[in-house]
């Protein structure tokens, strides 16, 4: 989850899964998290609703190590 200052500023993310506060330094995350926005549609029971988590580093590697099959993976051209 994600706080932000009256400014729009990011202050705070925290792991959803363990509870982790993830570095936050001048509005921008300093250490290995993922951020999920999902919006719901039609077609599945939340209709309308848009979930949004953080996960840091270490929760990432747990879920998607339970996968079946693994995420695809492709290198960045250019780094953000
Ligand atoms: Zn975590």
């Amino acid at each position: 989850m994600r706080k932000y200052g009256k400014t729009g500023k990011l202050e705070t993310v925290i792991c959803n899964m363990c509870g982790k506060k993830i570095v936050v330094k001048d509005g921008i995350v300093r250490e290995g998290a993922a951020a999920f926005d999902h919006a719901w549609d039609y077609f599945s029971e939340k209709d309308g609703e848009v979930h949004h988590f953080d996960l840091c580093e270490s929760c990432y590697d747990e879920l998607v190590g339970g996968f079946q099959i693994p995420v695809d993976v492709e290198e960045q051209t250019e780094l953000l």
